[in-house]
């Protein structure tokens, strides 16, 4: 919220915002800095105090229980908010049926389909990679929950660029990005890199010879193609989670080029990384395209990314509320400083 509203005072440049609360969490989280709900009154009350602080949005969290969710549900669509969720206890369709309105990072996140899954428990052994590189996506269970998903309007978070990463030798690492990153951020990630195409860690950890992750990868487009093509409501967005490397920014550049990838136009890939994304927030009658009277929040891109999608990173000016930011300069002002504060 401070960001936010150092950028609203004119004290810095940045975005416009929307701030979720900390991650509605369950009992058991691997994460000691978040407050696990004690029951669906705390989730209550936690949803009522954030709304209270000026927070528009929630992040429901792994170990989030069934009644956890529906009672942080009802409160925040009563009070106008929306919450969407990267979940593990609950499955995608069972978060449909209780009423999220946003399912984060796609089908890798969805435990359902795991053979080991217990109702209502994040699985001890939450790694799907390997399974969901097997998964039939065009038939059967996964495409009876991607019908549900659309029946119900709830919409998925398309991050790419995140599991890109774990892909061994995706050619991702791209010279701008290390110059963002302060050295030790740096160095972590490019540790990483290295682990992810190292066979006797692949061979340890997934008791296999080959990564899973590049089928996996390709598992996962072929999901987030499919839920847009049955009508699904598909938005583009990262984190800086995995192993580093996805920055704000240049990873929402790199999602629009691997949406193509996964078989989108270069026109309907930037209307998922545009459009849709207004259309979820509610404000695609001010933002998300380009019309006479919307808002005029625009880049200036050198060349045509409608035909070259590559050609998205080029951008020379940002333009947010008609006053234009150059973009070499932006970025020149955060070198090393990503990962650093
Ligand atoms: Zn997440």
């Amino acid at each position: 919220m401070g960001v936010k509203k150092e950028i609203e005072a004119g004290k810095a440049p940045g975005p416009k915002m929307h701030v979720t609360g900390p991650y509605l969490e369950g009992p058991g989280t691997f994460a000691v800095q978040l407050h696990e709900l004690t029951g669906p009154d705390d989730a209550t009350r936690t949803v009522n105090y954030w709304l209270d602080e000026g927070i528009d949005n929630f992040k429901a969290y792994m170990f989030i229980t069934p009644a956890e969710l529906s009672a942080a549900i009802a409160v925040a669509h009563k009070r106008g908010a929306k919450v969407t969720g990267h979940l593990c206890s609950i499955g995608f369709r069972q978060a449909a049926q209780i009423g999220i309105d946003d399912l984060e990072h796609g089908l890798m996140e969805d435990t359902e389909f795991l053979p080991w899954k217990k109702p209502d428990v994040c699985p001890e052994t939450p790694d799907s990679t390997e399974s969901l590189s097997k998964i039939d996506v065009q038939a059967g269970p996964v495409r009876e929950m991607i019908l549900d998903l659309v029946q119900h309007h709830v919409s998925v978070t398309s991050t790419l660029p995140v599991y890109e990463m774990f892909v061994p030798g995706r050619p991702t690492i791209q010279q701008r990005v290390l110059d963002a990153l302060s050295p030790d951020a740096r160095s972590s990630f490019l540790d990483n890199k290295v682990w992810v195409g190292d066979s006797s860690v692949i061979q340890k950890r997934y008791k296999m010879p080959v990564s899973p992750w590049a089928a996996a990868f390709k598992k996962e487009m072929e999901f987030e193609y499919a839920f847009a093509k049955a009508g699904g409501l598909l938005v583009a967005g990262e984190d800086p989670t995995g192993i580093g490397g996805v920055l704000a920014g240049f990873g929402d550049q790199r999602e629009v080029e691997l949406l193509v990838e996964a078989g989108f136009t270069p026109l309907e890939a930037i209307h998922i990384a545009t459009s849709n994304g207004a259309q979820y927030l509610g404000e695609a009658d001010r933002i998300g395209t380009i019309a006479p009277g919307k808002q005029a929040d625009l880049v200036i891109i050198k060349g045509d990314p409608s035909h070259k999608i590559a050609d998205i990173e080029n951008v020379e000016t940002v333009f947010k509320d008609g006053i234009g930011y150059d973009s070499t300069k932006l970025i020149e002002s955060v070198r090393e400083q990503v990962g650093r504060r």
